[in-house]
């Protein structure tokens, strides 16, 4: 169906961003949406591609006005997605991805309730100790912000039962491609 709303999701570190990337370049069809963040912008990432990178103040303003379709706090910094973003992107019968982390995408489900069709896809790793590995790789956190996302990871692979669909991320590219099967199964239902 067209305007479907698929959720990437899955523990920090497995891959989220890379297979995102991926499913973008191989796929003109589907459109991402760009979420907010109070963040800094990590070396690459540029404003409204990303993230919409804005300060405490003005997230605070949009969560007031009722901008967020969900939003969290991680690791000392706000994250939320737009409602009129993403609503937006379906009402021009795009496929939108949402790369989202595990609650965020139950919440984006529990929004459009009957009046989207909201696809949950988790994102696995191989083994936990790949995700260790590649959280330590990134380099981006500091040794407190690393400990909070170890201890959401074990929270997050719990929850992996409840999504439509698991994807392991052995490969990138084969991951990618089962996804890319989901999305074009999903939209042609
Ligand atoms: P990062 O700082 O690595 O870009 O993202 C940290 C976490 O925030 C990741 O698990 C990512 O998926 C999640 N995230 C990114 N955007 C959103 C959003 O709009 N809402 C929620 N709830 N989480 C998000």
């Amino acid at each position: 169906m067209k305007g479907t709303i698929f959720c990437i999701s899955g523990p920090s570190g497995v891959g989220k961003g890379t297979i995102v990337k991926e499913l973008m370049r191989l796929d003109p069809e589907l459109a991402i949406s760009v979420s907010c963040t109070t963040r800094d912008p990590r070396p690459g990432e540029q404003d409204g591609v990303h993230y919409f990178f804005i300060t405490h103040e003005e997230f605070l303003r949009k969560l007031g006005r009722g901008e967020f379709l969900e939003y969290d706090e991680h690791f000392g910094n706000y994250y939320g997605t737009l409602k009129d973003y993403v609503t937006m992107l379906a009402d021009q019968d795009k496929l939108v991805i949402l790369e989202i982390d595990v609650v965020g995408a139950f919440k984006a489900k529990e929004y459009y309730g009957a009046s989207r069709k909201v696809v949950n896809i988790f994102i696995k790793p191989p083994s936990l100790e790949v995700l260790e590995e590649r959280l330590q790789k990134r380099g981006s956190e500091t040794e407190w912000q690393l400990e909070e996302r170890r201890k959401r990871v074990k929270f997050e692979y719990g929850q992996a039962d409840k999504f439509d669909y698991i994807v392991l991320n052995d490969e990138v590219p084969r991951a990618t491609q089962e996804i890319l099967g989901i999305i074009e199964r999903e939209k042609n239902k």
